[in-house]
């Protein structure tokens, strides 16, 4: 494959150009109707590992995508049911959604927000912020504020500054997240005006980055994760199950100690959402618990998210963790040991009279 010259591939022609996709029409149509965004930095890793590697399923689109099935709905995780205000979520009483832009670093052919991410989707107007920011300010049991997106790191660090700030002077607001794939996949754009940013307020910022495969674990990324943890960021993951990318215990092992060495302390294992075109990403729920419970014996419990379901029509997160109790027999709990005996787990007899 050549080496990508632009620094961002937006077009099926630049693509091809770069020698990372070939000629189909059928691509073509995809991406007339989804968003295509390939950062230098992940085409560089496409090039390297493949265009049917573990990155190069991630970002490049597949005619695949133009096949739909009756169970996808544009809105899987029924944000706009909850939107009360254009850039607001707020599914959950004590934390609300704030989506200052729909413009990513990169597109994902995955997203679950594909219908709504995308270049000409734009960025919040000045209006439509203050009016975000004031519904933020009028709503007392707002605890925490996530900006999500799109991707929230791809603003301004002016504009950046100006959300946080903002934050920081409402005073029921106690802790602020940002979702991005920026350190990931554009690490560059983690500059010291970014960092600054983020520093414009004295509350905790977490940063929980999205990564799904160790590859995307460049050179770049981690030092740009590393810059984010010096400026006072706690630095968590999400992660998505992907089939072809991450769906074997040794991808995900890789990809959770990837992270967790790179300061990112996994944080969610999200089930695919059934968002249009995305069906031949999709993992059954069963082979994805059956993950998790494998590498529960082997990986470092600091390095083990929690597998989550977002059930589709917008009622929440549902864990989806391994279940290791087989059932109750009398009093006994029976459970599935990491060795794969059953323990018998009697209630214990209190002796106490209940003082101390
Ligand atoms: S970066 Fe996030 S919001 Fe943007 S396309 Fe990827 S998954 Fe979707």
């Amino acid at each position: 494959m050549n080496a990508p010259v632009e620094t961002i591939l937006r077009t099926t022609r630049q693509l091809a150009a770069a020698g990372l996709i070939g000629d189909d029409p059928a691509v073509d149509r995809v991406a007339a109707r989804y968003a295509v965004a390939v950062t230098a930095s992940m085409a560089t890793v496409i090039a390297a590992e493949g265009r049917d590697g573990p990155v190069g399923r991630q970002y490049l689109p597949t005619a695949a995508e133009l096949t739909t099935t009756a169970d996808e709905v544009g809105d899987p995780t029924g944000d706009e049911a909850h939107s009360p205000v254009k850039g607001i979520v707020h599914r959950y009483p004590d934390r609300t959604l704030l989506m200052p832009t729909n413009v990513c670093a990169v597109y994902c052919r995955f997203c679950f927000r594909r219908e709504r991410v995308g270049p000409e989707a734009g960025a919040l107007d000045d209006a439509a912020l203050a009016a975000a920011l004031g519904y933020i300010e009028g709503q007392p049991q707002i605890w925490e504020v996530v900006l999500s997106g799109g991707d929230p790191l791809v603003l301004s660090p002016r504009r950046l500054t100006h959300i946080i700030a903002s934050l920081e002077r409402i005073a029921h607001v106690a802790t602020i997240r940002i979702h991005s794939r920026v350190p990931i996949a554009a690490p560059e754009r983690i500059t010291d005006a970014v960092l600054a940013a983020l520093a414009a307020t004295q509350k905790p910022v977490y940063l929980v980055v999205h990564c799904n495969h160790a590859s995307e674990l460049t050179k770049a990324a981690r030092a740009a994760l590393r810059r984010v943890r010096e400026a006072g960021v706690t630095v968590l993951a999400q992660s998505v199950l992907l089939k072809g990318v991450n769906d074997t215990e040794a991808a995900l092992e890789n990809l959770f100690r990837g992270l967790l060495s790179a300061g990112a302390k996994p944080y969610y294992l999200h089930h695919l959402d059934p968002a249009p075109g995305t069906s031949h990403f999709a993992v059954p729920i069963a082979r994805g618990r059956a993950l998790m419970k494998a590498l529960r014996g082997r990986v470092s419990g600091l390095a083990l998210p929690t597998y989550i379901l977002d059930v589709p029509g917008g009622s929440g997160k549902i864990p989806l963790g391994p279940d290791h109790i087989l059932g109750v027999d009398g009093g006994a709990t029976l459970v599935d040991g990491l060795d794969r005996r059953t323990y018998r787990i009697t209630p214990r007899e209190s002796t106490s009279d209940g003082s101390h």
